[in-house]
This record gives C-alpha cells, structure tokens and sequence, in this order.
C-alpha cells in the first residue's frame, strides 16, 4: 500500500517530504534555476494558462524546487497548502493585506517584531485599516478590541524579545466568536516545538531566515493555512504582487529543514542550560525561557509547546551592565539574527527594538537591561564558560 506522508514522523517528512524527483533520479532535491517553461504547443499553453492542465508557468507563480519546499513545509505544519515568500517580512506583509479592505481593523498583541509593527502602525493606516494593540496574555483585552469591522488577529508566540506566551487556542475562538482571521507568527517556536493550526489558528506564518535555513545564508518566508483561505485570500496577491522566493533560497531551505529537528533540538538543549546558568549567576535580575517553570506563562506553555526553542531574554539592571555583557563574550557574536547555529546575543533597546518608542517599549517591560541571546550549536561547556565570564563583567 503506498504511504501516506502526512503519517509519517516528524523527521521522516523533513527529510522527504515533498520530494519530486526528475528521471534521472537524483538522490538532492534539483535546483531549477528558470524563470519560465516551454509548451509542447499552443494549445497547450491554453490548457496550462486555463488551469484545465496542471504545471509550472513562471516563477512568481510557482517553481519545482520552490514547491518541494512548500510541500515539505506543509506536511511539517500539517497545512493543506503552504506558499513561499521571499522573506518574513513578505509573508507577514501577505499575509495580513490578503485578509482586509479599507474600512477594516486588525487587532495584534503588542509585543511584535519591530517591521511588523511598522506594517501595522505605518503601512496599514496609509490604506484606511486600523488597527489596536494589546496585551497578548489578557484574553479580556482581545475581547474588548473586537468591532463590527475586525477581520483579522495577529500574535507571536513566544513574542520577541521578551519571550511572552499567547494561549493561541483561546485567542482563536475569540478570533471566530468575532468572524475574524487569527495568524500566528510561529518563528521563535518553529515548526517542531509548536503547531498553532492545530491549536486554532487559520494562518501560521515563518521567517525561514532563522530556524529553517539556520546557519546564516538565505532570506526566505511562508504562509501556511488551508486551501480554501489560501486561495481566496492570497494566490492573486502573490501571483501580482511578486514577494516570491528564489528558486535558489528554496533550495537552501530544504536543506534546511532536513536537518531542522536536529538542530532546534539541540539548540533548545543548549538553551535551556545557558538559561540556567544565567538564573544562577547574581549579576542575573531576571530570566525568562519558555520551558523554566519561573516563565509568567509556563502553564500555558505546558499545553502548545513540546520545547522551548533557542532564544533566551534576560535583564542586567542597566544598558551599561547589558553593554559590558556583550563586549565581554569572545565566542557569542554580538548579531540581532536569531536561530543560527552561532550563538548571538544582542541588545534589544538600541538594536532590534530602537524604532519602538520609550512608552511602548516599557508597556511590555523592555528595560535597558534587558539581552537577548539566541543559542546556537557550540559546545554547552565553552558557552557556559563564555557567558559565566560576560556575567562576571557585566
Ligand atoms: C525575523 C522575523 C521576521 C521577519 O523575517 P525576515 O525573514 O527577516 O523578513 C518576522 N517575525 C519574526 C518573529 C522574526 O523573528
């Protein structure tokens, strides 16, 4: 009997899945660098234009290599479809422009990655779609934003920088209760430690410039839902407005995501031991990891995440002591990427989060003392080491 992919485990499908292999069999997902296909005639052109006949017309529409790596992707998330962008920011710029008109209204959890802010508080009005921000761990204040016109919710979860959980099934059913859209922004997860589909969520959304590449080469992103949604909502914006992936950055990507589960494993074992290290040095004021039963939102955790992913926040009271930090780590790079198989730590306040004003950033507790450090794939002795030394200095 053949196989049904979707019932494989976890690392079977990111080895395999989505492999569509050409006649000479190779054994590397090919690289089809085009930009167009041929017809066999004029008629068949007609047909494949139609959609009478399936296949490949143009790279911004959809490309073999490119596909594998969607359908890799989905089978991963368990979404019918997934579409590639060619970065995060494509997917969730995509991803909320497909789901409103003017006159609509967004709500988002306020602790978001800074461009995302900027689609919402800059890009989105410009189009008359308003949006309000909110607690993302306080159900009642998702509840109090609703209006008439809100079509859609976004949220990421664990949130940037400060690791804050959004219980996405709740979040979900008021998301429904309201005739809107939830989109989880999944990166600091990823795909192995949760699957917001299956807790509620209509569209998940990737930058697979962290986990999914991980070792600091490609831009890429992706949306996830199902077909339905997929199709009303996104496959004319895609097919025209041209956020598509490389070919070639598709090809990265599956490499990637073979060898995904591996690392985030790993990188999660690493991180959670750095995050000990660090709650037990006195220099520490304060440590939040997903999976430490200290985090505001461990019960949460404990019901949608299997692991608590790489990255690690943690306050050193003052910008001076946070500067000392990272002056002082010899093997962690200084470098606001995340889930690369260096680890990199940065200063969020002056870095990643500088555009975000005072009175913001302090609503979701960034202090100046705060670093965030995304835990790679070193030897856990040398960065105990390195960090322990920053500490002492900080
Ligand atoms: C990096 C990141 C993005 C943007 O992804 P790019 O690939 O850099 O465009 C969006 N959301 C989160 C949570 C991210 O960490």
């Amino acid at each position: 009997m053949a196989e049904d992919t979707r019932d494989w485990e976890l690392e079977t499908k990111l080895v395999r899945g989505g492999l569509a292999r050409t006649p000479y069999g190779e054994i590397s997902e090919a690289l089809f660098l085009t930009q167009s296909f041929s017809y066999e005639s004029a008629g068949a052109a007609d047909k494949r234009f139609s959609g009478e006949e399936p296949g490949f017309i143009y790279q911004r529409f959809g490309n073999p290599t490119t596909q594998m790596f969607e359908d890799r992707l989905a089978l991963l998330e368990g979404a019918e479809v997934c579409r590639a962008t060619a970065s995060g920011m494509a997917a969730v710029h995509v991803a909320l422009q497909g789901l409103v008109r003017a006159g609509d209204h967004i709500v988002a959890g306020r602790a978001l990655f800074g461009s995302c802010r900027w689609i919402l508080s800059e890009w989105m009005p410009r189009f008359g779609v308003e949006v309000t921000y909110v607690d993302a761990t306080d159900l009642d204040a998702w509840k109090n934003a609703v209006r008439p016109n809100t079509k859609a919710f976004l949220v990421e979860s664990p949130a940037n920088p400060l690791l804050e959980v959004t219980a996405i099934g709740a979040v979900a059913e008021i998301a429904h209760a309201a005739g809107a859209k939830l989109v989880v922004d999944n990166v600091f997860a990823t795909p192995v430690f949760q699957k917001p589909l299956a807790l509620g969520a209509d569209i998940v959304v990737y930058s697979a410039t962290k986990h999914i590449d991980g070792q600091g080469r490609v831009l890429g992103g992706a949306i996830l839902g199902a077909e339905q949604l997929m199709t009303e909502s996104y496959k004319d914006i895609l097919r025209h407005t041209g956020p598509a992936l490389s070919p070639f950055n598709a090809w990265v990507l599956l490499k990637g995501l073979e060898t995904l589960e591996l690392r985030v494993t790993r990188q999660a074992q690493n991180a959670a031991k750095i995050a000990d290290v660090i709650a037990a040095h006195s220099k520490a004021k304060k440590v939040l990891y997903p999976t430490r039963p200290d985090h505001p939102q461990a019960a949460i955790i404990a019901n949608q995440m299997t692991g608590g992913g790489n990255v690690v926040a943690f306050d050193l009271g003052s910008r001076e002591a946070a500067w000392r930090f990272l002056d002082t780590l010899e093997i962690v790079d200084i470098s606001n990427n995340l889930g690369d198989a260096k680890s990199m730590a940065t200063h969020p306040c002056t870095t990643t989060h500088r555009s975000m004003p005072e009175a913001e950033r302090l609503e979701i507790g960034l202090t100046e003392g705060w670093v965030r450090m995304s835990v790679g794939l070193e030897g856990p002795g040398d960065l105990t080491r390195d960090v322990n030394r920053a500490l002492d200095a900080a």
